[in-house]
């Protein structure tokens, strides 16, 4: 049994999981997003009301939005004042026991490549596709990442370049991260809404808005989509043709629209090299179980690959 917990921008989803990969006593609470010692709160109550179950020694297990870098120790690049620059001790020390840490991304794509749609396959590409866009590699069940804990950020490189002979036809924004023309700024679905807006004089719509009048036949949602699927799968393909992953399964919210999977797919597979005939880029398997199956194969994955993949296979 393990505390697991996946801290997003919004919300702390936690629960407890154990080694079926059964998660127990889910709680899903807003983000104290400023607040360390409303957050350590969230964990220590829920060590608490399960402290028969859980034992002292067992980590705690955390997927984030942010960088785990553990070459410093350290959480960086993370939206969320509470937890950016906290190093993985102040964890550690706060709920008085071992902490796994790992990045939210990476823990979606261990997820799905140990027990969801990349199971059968050796490299997994695990991309999400939710309010911004994240990506994690995993080679033989094992998260490939540098270092400082970097892998598979597809999201981000300056890939949108302006025209020095038609400034402002193409959409270039700028990044969290400091640099302008990511992917993240036009692929995730706040930056969906961005791509339309751009495209349709400051229109504004929801991406799920966008999305639905898209399937229901909007010309000026079909141009977005176009522009969407062709802009993020190209990036996709290039990325397959370099790291030979099979399956690209993907989560977040965006993944919620299944022919939109599928456009980019069949655009992903027309530039892939390989031109793959079956399906490449999925639909996440474990839908919303994925972050904190994610953070509990990340410090329990002997256990879960023992106990839970011979019955699943
Ligand atoms: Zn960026």
């Amino acid at each position: 049994m393990r505390l697991c917990a996946d801290i997003g921008g919004s919300f702390v989803d936690m629960g407890i999981v154990d080694a079926s990969g059964d998660i127990r006593d889910r709680q899903r609470h807003p983000t104290p997003v400023g607040d360390w010692h409303a957050l350590v709160t969230l964990f220590r109550d829920a060590l608490e009301r399960h402290g028969g179950i859980i034992g002292a020694d067992t980590p705690v297990c955390i997927s984030l939005a942010g960088v785990a870098d553990p070459a410093s120790g350290t959480i960086t690049s993370s939206n969320t004042p509470s937890v950016h620059g906290r190093r993985f001790d102040d964890f550690g020390a706060a709920l008085d026991r071992p902490v796994s840490i790992i990045n939210d991304a990476d823990a979606f794509a261990l997820a799905e490549a140990t027990l969801g749609a990349g199971r059968d396959h050796r490299r997994v590409f695990g991309i999400i596709l939710g309010t911004g866009v994240g990506g994690g590699l995993v080679e033989d069940s094992t998260i490939l990442v540098d270092a400082h804990g970097i892998g598979g950020e597809w999201g981000h490189g300056e890939i949108l370049v302006d025209s020095p002979i038609a400034p402002g036809s193409v959409p270039v924004f700028e990044c969290g991260c400091g640099r302008t023309g990511c992917l993240d700024t036009i692929g995730g679905a706040r930056g969906m809404e961005r791509l339309h807006a751009w495209l349709h004089d400051g229109a504004h719509a929801t991406s799920v808005e966008i999305t639905s009048r898209w399937i229901a036949g909007d010309a000026a949602c079909r141009t977005t989509i176009e522009y969407y699927s062709r802009l993020l799968a190209g990036p996709i393909a290039t990325f397959l043709n370099s790291f030979p992953a099979t399956i690209v399964p993907v989560g977040g919210g965006l993944s919620n629209c299944e022919p939109l999977i599928e456009l980019l797919d069949r655009r992903v597979r027309t530039g892939m090299l390989t031109r793959p005939v079956d399906q490449v880029v999925v639909r996440t398997e474990l839908r919303d179980r994925a972050g904190l199956l994610g953070a509990a194969l990340a410090s329990t994955r002997s256990l879960l690959i023992e106990d839970v993949l011979p019955s699943q296979r």
